[in-house]
C-alpha cells in the first residue's frame, strides 16, 4: 500500500476513536514518514505535536496501525517543519471536512489580543486579582479552578480574563480555549435542545483546555442551562481544564442560583474586583493614552479621572471622545483645550471641602453631624470618625490639631491614632478599602 494511503486509512480509524475536535487538533497536520519492516515513523510539524501525540495517543496509534498493517510495530516521532503548511491532499479531501466548531481555532488567535496582562493597570481595587490572574497563568488547571472574578461594571473582568487567554495562549499557542457569554452559552443551549442535537453542543463544551465564561449572573433562574452547566463544569474540571468565570455580584448574591453551582464556585478561586480609586484611574487614562501615542497633561488626567467614578468603560469612552474631538479641530491637547470638554461637564464637587467629607461620611453611615462628631464612642461611630480623620489628612493634608478642632474639639492623638488605624487598613482590609473608595467616590459625584 501506499505509504499515503496507508496513513489515511489509520487516521480514519483513530477519528473513529476519538473527539472530532481533538482529532483535527492533533493529527491534521501529521504524516506518515516512514515505515520500515518494525518500525513506523510519524512525521508532524514541531516537537510539541510529537510530544502531545506520544502522552496521550500513543497506545492508540499503536494498536490501530497494527491492526492496519497487520503487524506489530514500533512508533517513532520524527519532526518536519514542512508540515506544518502542506497538508497531504488525499488527508485534506475528505477525512479533514469537519463541523465549523471543530475547524482549529489554534495556533490562530480566537480571542482579542488587545487585552493582556500587561496592559492592565494594577491598583488598589484590582491587586488581588490581578495577582490570581497570575498564579492562574502559572499553574492553570490546578489549585485555582475555577477562578471567579466579580465585580460591577467596567471594572475589567473581560479585560482580566482575556489577559489570562491571551498569556496561556503565548505560553502554548495549541491550546483550545472557549471565550463564551454565559448568553451564548444558553443560546447554544437552548438550540441544541430544540434541534436535538445535544451531542454537538457537549463536544463542543467539553473539550476546551480553558474555558473563559463571562457574565455568569445570566444564568440566574435559568434551570436547565445551570443543570448543563454543572456538568459541563464537572467534566472539565475533572479533565484539569482551567476555568475563568465572571460575574457582576458574589455568587452568594446571584439570586436562583442553585447551591451546588455556587459551592462548586466557592471550590475554587473568588475574587473581586472593586472599582478602581482615583490614583488607579489617572494610571489607567495615562496608560490608554501611552498606547495611543498621545500625552495629555496631567493636570487634564486627573480632572477626567475626577468627572468620572468606577466605570472604566465610560471613562475610557470619554478620553477618546476628548481625543477624537481635538484631533477634528486641529486642535493640540494642552490643558487649556482639555479643560473646556470637562467645564462642559455638569460640574462635580472636589474632595476639597472639609464640610463635605464630613457629611458625605455622615450620609454614607447614615449618622447625624452631632452623632459624627459627640463623644458617643459606639462601635457604630468610631468607624465613621475614624475614616473622617483620615480623609481630613490625606485628601485635606489638615493638620491633626485642626481636625482635631472640626471633629468636635478631639486631641491631636486621638486624630493621629484614627488617621494612622485606617491608613493601615486600606491596605489590608477590604472591606475599609471598599467603604473609602465609595465615600471618596460619594464626594466628588
Ligand atoms: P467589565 O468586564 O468588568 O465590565 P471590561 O473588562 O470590559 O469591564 O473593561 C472595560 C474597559 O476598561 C476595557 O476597555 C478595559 O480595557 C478597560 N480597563 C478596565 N480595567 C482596566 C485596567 N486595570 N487597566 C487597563 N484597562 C482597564
Ligand atoms: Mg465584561
Amino acid at each position: 500500500m501506499e505509504q499515503d494511503k496507508l496513513w489515511t486509512k489509520i487516521l480514519k480509524e483513530i477519528k473513529q476513536e476519538i473527539n472530532a475536535g481533538n482529532f483535527q487538533t492533533w493529527f491534521s497536520k501529521t504524516s506518515l514518514s516512514n515505515l520500515t519492516d518494525h518500525k513506523l515513523s510519524i512525521a508532524t510539524p514541531n516537537a510539541f505535536i510529537s510530544e502531545q501525540l506520544r502522552k496521550r495517543y500513543l497506545s492508540l496509534i499503536q494498536t490501530v496501525a497494527e491492526k492496519v498493517i497487520g503487524k506489530i510495530v514500533e512508533i517513532d516521532f520524527v519532526v518536519d517543519p514542512s508540515k506544518n503548511i502542506k497538508i497531504t491532499k488525499v488527508q485534506s479531501e475528505d477525512l479533514f471536512s469537519l463541523p465549523e466548531e471543530f475547524i482549529p481555532k489554534t495556533p490562530v488567535q480566537v480571542i482579542n489580543p488587545k487585552y493582556t496582562l500587561e496592559n492592565f493597570v494594577v491598583g488598589l481595587s484590582n491587586n488581588v486579582a490581578f495577582a490570581a490572574a497570575q498564579a492562574v497563568v502559572q499553574n492553570p488547571g490546578t489549585s485555582y479552578n475555577p477562578l471567579f472574578l466579580y465585580g460591577g461594571t467596567g471594572v475589567g473582568k473581560t479585560h482580566l480574563m482575556l489577559g489570562i487567554g491571551n498569556a496561556l495562549l503565548a505560553k502554548n499557542p495549541y491550546l483550545k480555549v472557549i471565550y463564551c457569554s454565559s448568553e451564548k452559552f444558553m443560546n447554544d443551549y437552548v438550540e441544541a435542545i430544540q434541534t436535538h442535537k445535544m451531542g454537538d453542543l457537549r463536544n463542543k463544551y467539553r473539550s476546551p483546555n480553558l474555558f473563559l465564561l463571562d457574565d455568569i449572573q445570566f444564568f440566574a433562574g435559568r434551570e436547565g442551562t445551570q443543570e448543563e452547566f454543572f456538568h459541563t463544569f464537572n467534566e472539565l474540571q475533572s479533565r484539569n481544564c482551567q476555568m475563568v468565570l465572571t460575574s457582576d455580584r458574589a455568587p452568594h448574591e446571584i439570586g436562583k442560583l442553585e447551591d451546588r453551582l455556587r459551592s462548586r464556585f466557592a471550590g475554587g478561586l473568588m475574587v473581586d474586583i472593586q472599582p478602581p480609586d482615583f490614583d488607579t484611574r489617572v494610571a489607567i487614562l495615562k496608560a490608554k493614552c501611552a498606547e495611543r501615542g498621545e500625552a495629555l497633561p496631567e493636570e487634564s488626567l486627573k480632572l477626567l479621572a475626577a468627572s468620572l467614578d468606577s466605570n472604566i468603560r465610560e471613562l475610557e469612552g470619554r478620553l477618546m471622545q476628548i481625543l477624537q474631538v481635538l484631533k477634528l479641530k486641529n486642535l493640540p491637547p494642552t490643558e487649556e483645550n482639555i479643560g473646556q470638554f470637562l467645564t462642559n461637564q455638569p460640574k462635580k464637587a472636589s474632595l476639597n471641602d472639609p464640610k463635605l467629607i464630613i457629611s458625605t461620611v455622615c450620609s454614607y453611615f447614615n449618622l447625624n453631624l452631632k452623632d459624627l462628631t459627640g463623644p458617643k464612642r459606639q462601635k457604630e461611630l468610631v468607624l465613621p470618625r475614624h475614616i473622617t480623620m483620615y480623609l481630613l489628612s490625606e485628601e485635606l493634608n489638615m493638620t491633626v490639631e485642626k481636625i482635631g478642632q472640626i471633629l468636635g474639639g478631639r486631641d491631636h492623638t486621638t486624630v493621629m491614632h484614627g488617621r494612622d488605624k485606617i491608613k493601615k487598613l486600606v491596605d489590608k482590609d477590604r472591606e475599609v478599602q471598599r467603604i473609602v473608595i465609595e465615600v471618596k467616590q460619594k464626594i466628588v459625584q
